[in-house]
């Protein structure tokens, strides 16, 4: 098999089975297991083959990098936490979205991201209440 197609089908997999979207450079950290010597250049350009072949979407959240996930999951949500950063899959919706509209507008589509603070960071700072101020 042609190396490009190789490391094309380690990344797509690694996708498949991420728990949540993923920036590049997690996606060279996980896929260079599969695959020695992968690059982040051809990370990027299979991430942009696997987009034009829709088998992958990006996830944008403002003012964060762009991250990937697999397209086979359907319409779900994200969950940011505002301390370490990382996206989470909210898999519920609420059919009540498109009732926010005003009146004679036709809800298309939307999309949500939840603010918040992942369970990690609520146990780290509760039971570290001095971790913000490193004074040693
Ligand atoms: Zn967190
Ligand atoms: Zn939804």
């Amino acid at each position: 098999m042609e190396r490009i197609t190789q490391q094309k089908l380690a990344i797509a997999a690694v996708l498949e089975r991420a728990e949540c979207p993923l920036t590049p450079p997690e996606i060279l950290a996980r896929a260079s297991k599969a695959v020695p010597r992968l690059g982040v250049a051809t990370v990027y350009r299979a991430l942009r083959s696997l987009r034009k072949e829709k088998r992958i979407v990006v996830v944008e959240i403002p003012g964060e990098a762009p991250r990937y996930e697999t397209a086979t999951r359907g319409h779900h949500h994200h969950f940011f936490c505002n301390d370490c950063r990382r996206v989470f899959e909210v898999p519920e919706c609420s059919s009540k979205l498109a009732e926010l509209a005003p009146p004679r507008f036709q809800v298309l589509d939307h999309e949500i991201i939840l603010y918040g603070k992942c369970p990690n960071c609520q146990t780290r700072n509760g039971s570290f209440p001095d971790a913000m101020s490193a004074d040693d």
